[in-house]
């Protein structure tokens, strides 16, 4: 199947035609490991997580770099406040990086590259763009010269004031033009530091993407992802960095980028203090429905994080649940192939709402279908391209009963109330299936007070109790916990 993608390059979506396919090369920048990341970094993690999962489907030797960014000067000050060296800083948040992105169904990247494992090439190229004439070194830095590079704002599509207006350039006396930006710069002996030929210094930001992608990648590579926020001046340093140290040779030749996911209708900021940790999200959610909302919206578009899209999208998932839920029954082999419309929502530029919409389709047809045999291909497909979104993946009774459990100490207080001290040793599900027996008892010998009490309890935990023919059902109430 022919995959398409939106090339930032031309704005377009165009046919994607690997360079080799027989290695396919695609690399994503990532985080910069200062603090927890939060929910609007996770969105091109997954997005592009998955389109890695494609590719390889397509073209199975893709090479998928996505880096660590562990030299900054945010790190620097994070290092500062708390008095320990970077590493202590960055180590412990690229574990927790890695950690959250294995919760949350990312499949690590074939390559993880440290920009601090990377100074001697970026230092060489540095030192070939200067030799090339696009660089220059000036009291301790080294500076890419921007009018060097004839092709500089075309990725972006940015006049050269534009340019200078958006990046808030600083007017520096050793720089040549404003524009130019920092390669290398000097650090003062209280700051991380490598020995270069201007002196001891550290990288700046773009020259690490450049460097970390041509030592794992090569010169040219076929895609190059990130926020769209990372478009200028980030990329477009790239652009001019990689091209001017290959004499002229394409960088990246399709470029992808997502759009911003923002909170309740704002720009999700540190300084608004409104951005959701990731981790903190992790634990207060079930892990499909985190992954659901990161894939409803095409990737390009914004992306609006609310209570009552959160709520929205629940409510889908139980929907796709209770199908799964209510045809238990039937066998499914989720391992065979991918239904061809699911594949072609995927390869028509990752169109994954209407991938989310096949699932749906699925889900009907499992329902409608006219005998066991289709009933159980409908089945197998729907969890099979559920899987490959992360979805649908849970066992149906636990998606219901939800997977975190932290009762309110007062409805705990009530609970116990009503019932013998055996009861109250239990947490989470087992204490839930412990009350509704003793409900069931209680309605048996026709003791529907205490039966009623009882219910009223379990609503007070958040449980809703469902009297089926085959006896007690109960599954957590739809409304999903809303972050404060
Ligand atoms: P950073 O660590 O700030 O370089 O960000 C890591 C990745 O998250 C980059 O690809 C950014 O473009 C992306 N990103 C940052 N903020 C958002 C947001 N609010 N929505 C979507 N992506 C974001
Ligand atoms: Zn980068």
């Amino acid at each position: 199947m022919k995959l398409r993608l939106h090339n930032s390059l031309t704005r377009r979506v165009e046919d994607f035609v690997p360079l080799d396919p027989q290695r396919v090369t695609m690399y994503v920048c990532g985080p910069t490991v200062y603090n927890y990341v939060h929910i609007g970094n996770a969105r091109p993690y997954v997005v592009f997580g998955l389109l890695a999962r494609l590719l390889r489907r397509l073209y199975p030797k893709l090479v998928y770099a996505r880096n660590i960014t562990d030299v900054d000067d945010k790190i620097n000050t994070a290092a500062a406040a708390a008095g320990v060296p970077i590493a202590t800083i960055t180590d412990r948040y690229a574990a927790d990086f890695r950690a959250d992105m294995a919760k949350l169904g990312v499949d690590a990247p074939d390559v993880e590259p440290h920009a601090t494992a990377h100074i001697p090439q970026i230092i060489a190229m540095i030192e070939r763009l200067i030799a090339g004439g696009h660089a220059y070194a000036a009291e301790g830095h080294a500076l890419f010269d921007v009018a060097s590079f004839a092709d500089y704002g075309k990725l972006s599509g940015r006049s050269t004031d534009e340019m200078i207006a958006g990046a808030r350039v600083e007017v520096a006396p050793y720089k040549k033009n404003p524009a130019d930006f920092v390669l290398w710069k000097p650090s003062t002996p209280d700051l991380p530091g490598w020995d270069s030929p201007w002196g001891r210094g550290r990288p700046g930001w773009h020259i690490e993407c450049s460097a970390m992608s041509e030592a794992h990648l090569g010169e040219t590579i076929d895609i190059h992802a990130g926020g769209n926020d990372l478009l200028f001046p980030h990329h477009e340093n790239e652009v001019a960095q990689s091209t001017c140290a290959h004499s002229g040779r394409i960088f990246a030749r399709y470029w992808l980028h997502n759009g911003m996911l923002s909170l309740e209708g704002r720009k999700m900021s540190k300084s608004l203090g409104n951005t959701y940790k990731l981790h903190e999200l992790l634990e207060q959610y079930p892990v499909e429905l985190l992954r659901y909302m990161l894939m409803k919206a095409h990737y390009r578009q914004p992306l609006d994080w609310s209570a009552a899209a959160l709520e929205q999208a629940r409510r889908t998932l139980d929907g796709l649940y209770t199908t799964l839920r209510d045809l238990a029954d039937v066998p499914a082999n989720p391992a065979g192939d991918l239904p061809e419309e699911f594949l072609a929502a995927l390869c028509d530029d990752l169109n994954t709402p209407e991938a989310l919409a096949v699932l749906s389709r699925l889900a009907d047809a499992t329902r409608k279908a006219a005998d066991p045999q289709a009933q159980a291909e409908a089945k197998s497909a729907l969890l099979g391209a559920g899987a490959f979104l992360g979805l649908l993946q849970v066992d149906p009774e636990a998606w219901f009963r939800g997977a975190t459990t932290s009762f309110a100490p007062q409805a705990l207080q009530v609970a116990f109330s009503l019932v013998g001290a055996e009861l109250r040793e239990l947490e989470g599900d087992e204490l839930i299936n412990g009350l509704v027996e003793e409900r069931q008892q209680a309605k048996l010998r026709k003791d529907f007070k205490k039966a009623d009490e009882l219910r009223a309890a379990l609503a007070n935990l958040g449980i809703v109790v469902e009297d089926t023919p085959q006896g007690p059902r109960w599954k957590r109430a739809s409304a999903a916990p809303v972050a404060a």
